[in-house]
């Protein structure tokens, strides 16, 4: 269904939408017999078991009526807990964080949405953390665009040819020239960003905290260049020592989710995983007091660092276990694919026919990928 069909029965994250409900009802009635009476094939009964609810932040608030997102700073702003920007800081990374002791203490809706009938209590659990939009268009870009922008306040990037001077424009120009030179030359691949500027690091003056919108593809990319450039004979400080120790993190997290099984990490794979996120958080939270205290608006503290703190409580929680959840599971980046080619596919159709259409479209292109004609 088109985004637009619906959209004007938006009435805000906590009250839900009339359209989306009525069909999140009829599905989860279908969910429920499905996993209480099953589904009978000629190959035997299957029960089909729901365990959570994939999807961005927005699309989980509204299916799910959240009352507390990541909209609501400085009041409680995490479904997962009672963390807010006040009292229960949700930026406190530390063991001892107050928010931990408040985690599954309350549901995060008042008005009940369809879809806590699939779980036991309606509790937040239902809501999977979602690394794509948490790391790569969450925290992990937010960090790797106020480094980019705080090395060039730290004076960084000074182009070889004095003629074209080293004012910022040009610093930054210096610095993509040697982003680009490396994915091509190390990554042998080519950056979906062609530029960097003041305007797309959203970086307009020393009051605004740098924030950018690249593809997520380009998180990785730049996340491997950073690694690099920050590992060159810098005299050392404290800054550069806390951005290396960060980006160094977070490549190792990623790396350690990306390499194992796709469902479940064994305990050497998270624990390793774990050390990588504590390294990251920690030092990402330093930077960001520093710079501040420094008066300086660079490593924005966002609701997503502390999603990400989430996630790190979970899989620390799990070490135990044989078997531990690879939090990359619950990463929706196939499913933007698979929504973006639907999505292409949708638009040719005639609007009444367009539901029946596009899945059948699906099939055919299904199946000619599968003979490999695709
Ligand atoms: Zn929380």
């Amino acid at each position: 269904m088109g985004h637009e069909s619906y959209r004007h029965f938006n009435v805000g994250f906590e009250c839900g939408n009339k359209v989306l409900d009525t069909l999140m009802a009829e599905f989860t009635t279908a969910a429920r017999s499905a996993m209480e009476t099953g589904i009978a094939t000629n190959h035997g009964t299957f029960f089909l078991c729901f365990v959570c609810l994939e999807g961005d932040l927005p699309a989980q608030a509204k299916m799910y009526h959240c009352k507390r997102t990541f909209l609501s700073v400085p009041h409680p702003m995490c479904p997962w807990c009672g963390a807010d920007g006040d009292t229960i800081p949700f930026t406190d990374v530390r063991a001892g964080a107050s928010w931990k002791a408040t985690v599954g203490q309350d549901v995060p809706w008042t008005n009940k949405p369809p879809l806590a009938d699939l779980t036991t209590n309606g509790e937040a659990t239902f809501l999977a953390k979602d690394l794509f939009h948490i790391v790569n268009l969450g925290i992990g870009r937010t960090f790797l665009c106020s480094a980019i922008c705080f090395l060039i306040y730290l004076g960084h990037f000074i182009p070889s040819n004095p003629d074209i001077g080293r004012s910022i424009p040009v610093r930054i120009n210096e610095a993509y020239a040697d982003f680009k030179h490396f994915v091509k030359h190390i990554m042998n691949t080519t950056p979906h960003v062609k530029h960097w500027s003041r305007e797309n690091l959203g970086w307009k003056g020393p009051r605004d905290m740098p924030q950018v919108t690249f593809k997520a593809s380009d998180t990785y990319l730049i996340l491997s260049w950073l690694v690099d450039y920050l590992g060159r004979p810098f005299q050392a400080n404290n800054y550069i020592n806390n951005m290396l120790a960060c980006a160094h993190g977070l490549d190792d997290f990623l790396r350690r989710c990306a390499k194992a099984d796709r469902v479940f990490m064994t305990q050497t794979e998270a624990r390793g995983a774990v050390k990588s996120l504590d390294e990251f958080l920690i030092h990402y939270v330093r930077l960001a007091s520093d710079a501040n205290q420094e008066g300086l608006v660079f490593f924005n503290l966002t609701p997503k660092l502390h999603y990400l703190d989430h996630i790190r409580l979970e899989m620390k929680g799990q070490l135990a276990n044989q078997r531990i959840l690879n939090p990359m599971a619950f990463s929706t980046a196939m499913a933007e694919d698979y929504v973006g080619r639907a999505s292409v596919i949708s638009r040719t159709p005639h609007q009444l026919a367009m539901p029946l259409r596009t899945a059948q479209k699906w099939l055919i292109e299904t199946r000619l990928r599968w003979r490999g004609q695709r």
